[in-house]
């Protein structure tokens, strides 16, 4: 059997059994990307020769008996987490040749736990965007149609989990940039709640946000990296010290009695209507397995979108200040000092530059009270409505996006529609909620759609004990999409 199409729950117990090797796996990874990623693009840095010299040294150890959680696993990481000695862009000509000194804290975890590391993945510039078209390198294509975006902006690693070019992978999402992709792709994205997993090492872009997401083809498997990447760090002011339950041991289908809110202001008007059907099916589902299912209300939903705008451009104005030509990256020297930064920081993309613009006004004298004081009041009256809607219900579902993926070059061009992508995760993020993406159907066209699962603070193993029973009853996770197949008729069969 092709290992590139298993799982990571299958490929752990393959390993451990001896029934193949990590190096095995590994290459046969390695030559999939020979294969099909100079068309997917997935990968801006390929650690082929790292891979397997860890994958070799997994093997050693699986050899002697040993065990970690991911020994032997080939996984990837988003091209904005720093990875000692292996260069990290952050998807921007700023840091391009940047090798950073050390491992961000995830990365230092999975190593740990025994992965293989095969690259970095695309990604929109600081995280900004929601299509990968924004990365300074290259746009990632969608496995599912190659004419199409794979979302964003961990795109890239959305695109490789889903193509069979990583077995699970790391991303970020300060707005969506994990469930947004999963949906598109057809794999799960969680984004855990704030401070879930230390930041240690995580290039800043909105750092009230920020937070690190994991990949997977199924629940499980994105259950199996969550649990190795979650955790405290001291060098994360913001991380939770707070016990790491065991995600894994949560998965037990069972999800009777669980009561699950609908929110009243995700279903108006603008969505695609396969996308909604398929969200109201998948709800019907999760109540055909025992859960309660009732209509919850987040009034403020409206103001998401503009207060996430002022925020995430404000907090990512200033963290970007710092790649000024001294310290970080490329030098553009010019005659003075001050023309040296003007030169270098003209290497921002325009989304960027926008964002900087945008963020800084909202944060001058004058403005400061009218833009970013009103939209962090704002986002309290977002954050109570989670809070008040928790009270009622275990768990919120919803639509992770309200399209599918979109043609490549179709939203470039109009940032307002770029940033409708991400309507229904934004509030995520502005709240103190956790939620995922899990495969939930296909559109007409055979694109993938997501539906999305949001969970009090801390409450990941409940939103993950449920997309798990959800998927265990539905034939989603079974498709494989049409990149790379022998015969591609099997790509339309569940
Ligand atoms: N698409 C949103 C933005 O461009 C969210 C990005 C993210 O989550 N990193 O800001």
């Amino acid at each position: 059997m092709d290992p590139t199409t298993q799982t990571l729950t299958q490929l752990r117990h393959a390993l451990r059994h001896g029934e193949t090797t990590s190096v095995a796996i590994t290459q046969a990874i390695l030559d999939r990307m020979t294969e099909i990623d100079n068309d997917i693009q997935s990968y801006i840095t390929i650690t082929d020769e790292m891979a397997l010299e860890q994958a070799a040294a997994a093997d050693a150890r699986l050899a002697q008996g040993q065990d970690t959680p991911l020994l032997g696993i080939p996984v990837a990481v988003k091209d904005i987490i720093c990875t000692q000695g292996v260069e990290t862009t952050a998807g921007s000509k700023i840091l391009e040749g940047f090798i950073p000194p050390y491992d961000a804290f995830v990365v230092s975890q999975l190593k740990e736990a025994g992965a293989v590391i095969l690259g970095k993945t695309n990604t929109d510039e600081f995280a900004m965007g929601s299509s990968t078209e924004n990365s300074a390198y290259f746009t990632t294509r969608n496995p599912w149609d190659m004419t199409r975006v794979p979302g964003g902006s961990s795109g890239g690693s959305a695109a490789a989990v889903a193509a069979g070019l990583a077995f699970a992978a790391l991303g970020t999402d300060t707005g969506g940039s994990v469930r947004q992709p999963a949906s598109f792709c057809s794999v799960v994205g969680l984004r855990p709640t704030y401070g879930r997993i230390s930041r240690w090492g995580v290039i800043a872009f909105a750092s009230s946000l920020d937070q690190v997401g994991t990949f997977g083809r199924t629940v499980a498997d994105c259950a199996a990296m969550f649990q190795v990447a979650a955790g405290y760090d001291r060098r994360d002011s913001t991380a939770i010290n707070t016990p790491v339950p065991d995600y894994e041991a949560a998965l037990t289908g069972d999800i009777r009695g669980l009561r699950v809110g609908i929110p009243r202001e995700y279903f108006v008007g603008g969505m695609d209507p396969d996308v909604e059907a398929a969200v109201r099916a998948a709800i019907d589902q999760l109540a055909a397995l025992g859960a309660e299912v009732r209509e919850v209300s987040l009034p403020h939903t409206e103001y998401a979108l503009p207060v996430y705008y002022i925020i995430a451009p404000a907090e990512a104005s200033a963290n970007l200040a710092r790649y000024d030509g001294t310290r970080f990256g490329p030098r553009v020297p010019g005659r003075e000092q001050i023309d040296t930064v003007k030169k270098t920081r003209a290497l921002f993309g325009p989304e960027v530059k926008r964002r900087i613009m945008l963020g800084t006004y909202a944060l001058s004298a004058g403005y400061y009270d009218a833009y970013y004081g009103r939209a962090l009041k704002a986002r309290t009256l977002i954050k109570q409505d989670f809070q008040r809607a928790f009270q009622h219900v275990d768990i919120i579902a919803a639509p992770t996006s309200p399209t599918t993926a979109f043609k490549i070059g179709e939203r470039v061009n109009d940032p307002l529609s770029m940033y409708l992508a991400d309507i229904f995760t934004l509030s995520l993020n502005l709240s103190a909620s956790c939620g995922l993406s899990v495969p939930c159907g296909f559109d007409r066209q055979g694109l993938p759609i997501g539906l999305q699962l949001i969970g009090n603070t801390l409450q990941e193993a409940t939103i993950l004990n449920a997309a798990h029973a959800y998927e265990q009853a539905t034939p989603w996770h079974h498709r494989l999409p049409p990149v790379g197949q022998p015969d591609n008729s099997a790509a339309t069969s569940p």
